[in-house]
């Protein structure tokens, strides 16, 4: 039952999450250097569309990542919102995993 990143992510994605992660199971399509060497305000600009994912077969359920997310954008997959479902999918598959 891993957490999952979710859409929401989109035009913040400031890495934070990754930086707090015990066994470094986040990732995203752009290097975490990269993002944080953009400032908050032009990431979303810059980066349309990227967010972080978790990858579920790495991820252990600490927890330690959900308070440090700004805009509330990573849940356990079981709380995810219904409207935001599909996000546990993109998560797994970002890191070519069958959804658990
Ligand atoms: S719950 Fe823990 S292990 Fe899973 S992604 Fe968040 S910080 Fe990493
Ligand atoms: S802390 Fe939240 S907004 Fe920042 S990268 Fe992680 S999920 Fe995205």
């Amino acid at each position: 039952m891993p957490h999952v990143i979710t859409r929401h992510c989109v035009g913040t994605c400031d890495t934070v999450c990754a930086q707090v992660c015990p066994v470094e199971c986040i990732h995203g399509p752009i290097a975490h250097a990269t993002l944080r060497s953009v400032p908050a305000a032009e990431r979303g600009v810059r980066f349309p569309g990227v967010q972080l994912y978790i990858d579920p077969d790495e991820c252990i359920d600490c927890g330690c990542c959900v308070q440090e997310c700004p805009v509330s954008a990573i849940h356990m997959d079981c709380d995810v919102p219904l409207e935001l479902r599909d996000d546990i999918e993109a998560n797994a598959r970002f890191f070519g995993r069958r959804r658990r």
